[in-house]
């Protein structure tokens, strides 16, 4: 199968000597909309812009639509980057800057005119074609960049942070049209972000990225569940992680860890020496299913607001695990701070893994 973009163990180090990405592999499909997430400096607009052709690659390929297009410049690339900061010339008109990638293409003037014209229609920016850019809103200056990107008709937009400069209100708003228009048009999208919810929230797939290495290629709902490594489980949602020694399998992909707290049986080999329990999976009274992994604490906060109990329970090594549960609970209103608290987790939503 082809694939829209492949990179086969891409590398960047930069003249000083800085290791910015290490043997990036990745395969997108035609239409995806991935994610890169991870803190600031971990490689994310490094790779987005190799992939751009903006900056050279150290070692590895690039792959698009099964061409190698390591070498080839960016505007011979099927391609089109949007940045964080809009990158509009602020004294071209909002017409002018739609333009511009169709006149470096060369494209003859009554071509680019009706192009030019039906993308400002789709984007409501009609009214607006003659202003100059930095006569706009940051919502508008962030549809020209959009239109501009893809006026010259990309098979892959790339978005270096593009809700970055927006309040939280416009963001959201852009979140869902940005979301659509994906959709409708069928382009790949690749975005880099460190909003965990922004990734989260649009992406198909996200590539989780620390210190120029991939941690993890997986949908969304996948990095909640099944994290693979230690840096994905403290950076995704909001997990527990116990340590423990390695005791086998048991059976059915499952295996168990000993850990402080007893035995910890959960998804994995056995031969693993971390157990990552998600928020949601303590439950504050046991279950009584086979296999129940069970934890003593100690109430130390409750608070219920509304439906909500927010409480802590804190553990035998002094840490503090929050628990959801539902506020009309008598046994839940009868907790005292101070009280023994058993702690319940089905171990099919552990995740055994490697430290
Ligand atoms: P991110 O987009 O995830 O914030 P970057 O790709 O911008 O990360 O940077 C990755 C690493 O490369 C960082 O350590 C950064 O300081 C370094 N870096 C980025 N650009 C350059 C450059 N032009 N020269 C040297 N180091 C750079």
């Amino acid at each position: 199968m082809v694939h829209d973009l492949e990179l086969i163990s891409v590398g960047k180090t930069y003249p000083d000597g800085t290791v910015a990405v290490s043997d990036f592999d990745l395969k997108v499909e035609k239409g995806e909309f991935v994610a890169f997430l991870g803190p600031s400096g971990c490689g994310k607009s490094t790779t987005l812009r190799m992939i751009a052709g903006f900056e050279d690659i150290t070692n590895g390929e690039v792959m698009m639509m099964g061409r190698n297009v390591t070498h080839v410049p960016p505007e011979k690339r099927p391609t089109s980057m949007i940045f964080q900061n809009y990158a509009l010339f602020p004294h071209m008109s909002v017409r002018e800057n739609v333009a511009f990638g169709l006149d470096v293409k060369g494209m003859p003037k009554a071509e680019r005119d009706t192009k030019v014209d039906r993308i400002l229609d789709m984007f409501d920016l009609e009214q607006f074609a003659d202003r100059k850019a930095d006569k706009l809103s940051g919502g508008q200056r962030q549809r020209i960049a959009l239109a501009r990107g893809l006026v010259v008709e990309p098979e892959i937009l790339l978005l270096d942070e593009p809700l970055g400069a927006l309040d939280a209100n416009l963001r959201r708003i852009i979140q869902n049209e940005l979301k659509l228009l994906q959709r409708e048009l069928g382009i790949t999208f690749i975005f880099v972000t460190h909003a965990q919810s922004e990734a989260l929230g649009l992406s198909d797939r996200v590539v989780v990225m620390s210190n120029g290495v991939v941690e993890q290629i997986s949908p969304p709902r996948e990095l909640y569940r099944r994290p693979k490594t230690p840096f994905v489980a403290d950076f995704i949602g909001s997990n527990t992680v116990f340590e423990g020694s390695p005791k086998g399998a048991a059976g059915n992909g499952f295996g168990r860890i000993e850990t402080l707290f007893g035995l910890i049986e959960g998804v994995g080999q056995g031969n693993e020496t971390l157990a990552v329990v998600p928020a949601e999976a303590f439950r504050i009274t046991p279950l009584d299913t086979p296999g129940e992994v069970r934890i003593e604490g100690t109430l130390s906060e409750r608070q219920l607001v509304g439906a909500v109990g927010h409480l802590k329970v804190r553990l035998s090594d002094s840490r503090e695990v929050a628990i959801e549960v539902s506020a009309d609970r008598p046994d839940v209103r009868a907790l005292t701070l101070g009280a023994p608290v058993t702690l319940g987790i089905d171990p099919a939503a552990i995740t055994l893994i490697h430290a």
